[in-house]
């Protein structure tokens, strides 16, 4: 199981920009987020760029290709002319059903975080074939991200936010897993599946928890009561 994540623009071409924010930079961050996240879940990820430089779409293509991987994933960020427009949108190859559905899953995550839902889409050029370079000439099934508008006040603040961009990268990611655990048969161990095991043996905590989310204080408080009852015995 190989994903690619692939960060839009960089070099010479930032993407789009606005409010002093390039879509560039937006994306590699996000990427590398994302390559963090799913490298923690033991997937093999590999980046077409991890800095800013500028790579052409063809060669994009044609590393991606070369490197066999199952799923591409390419980060960007939106732009218009019109400042009003606001939200996330995924685009998927046309007629896979597939790719709809590892869009939906991501653009529902997405739409958690307060980001607004637009679409999961796909476009066509004048010959038939899918109007995005990417989607039409990588092997592995492709989706196309754009996770916020660059040009719109209130998506730029969130962008600009490492905090949110972390979030984002986490609902990315999540949208990615849950995919590949339908689709790909190969449940991801969590890096942390060993601790928690041994916390259940020990009857530190009951049941099933997702290792990526957050606990509360008071879960974290009764853990450890947990642990001191058991030093005490
Ligand atoms: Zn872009």
């Amino acid at each position: 199981m190989k994903i690619c994540i692939d960060a839009g623009h960089g070099g010479k071409d930032p993407g789009a920009v606005a409010f002093d924010l390039k879509e560039k930079d937006a994306n590699l961050d996000i990427a590398l987020k994302i390559q963090d996240i799913l490298k923690r879940s033991q997937f093999e990820v590999y980046m077409t760029r991890k800095e800013d430089i500028t790579l052409p779409l063809y060669e994009r293509a044609d590393i991606i290709n070369a490197q066999n991987c199952d799923i591409c994933i390419s980060i960007h960020n939106n732009g218009a002319v019109k400042e009003e427009a606001f939200g996330s949108e995924v685009i998927y190859p046309a007629g896979s059903s597939k790719g709809k559905e590892l869009g939906e899953l991501i653009l529902d995550n997405l739409g958690k975080l307060g980001l607004k839902k637009r679409r999961v889409f796909n476009r066509l050029n004048s010959k038939g074939k899918d109007y995005y370079y990417i989607i039409r000439n990588v092997n592995a099934l492709s989706i196309i991200i754009e996770g916020a508008f660059v040009t719109n006040k209130k998506d730029n603040e969130l962008l600009k936010n490492d905090e949110f961009r972390t979030k984002m990268a986490n609902a990315i990611s999540q949208g990615i897993i849950k995919f590949t655990q339908k689709y790909f048969n190969k449940p991801q161990k969590h890096w942390a599946e060993d601790n928690f095991q041994r916390l259940k043996d020990e009857n530190l905590v009951y049941g099933e928890h997702d290792l990526n989310s957050n606990i509360t204080w008071g879960e974290f408080a009764t853990v450890i009561a947990r642990l001191l009852d058991k030093e005490k015995n």
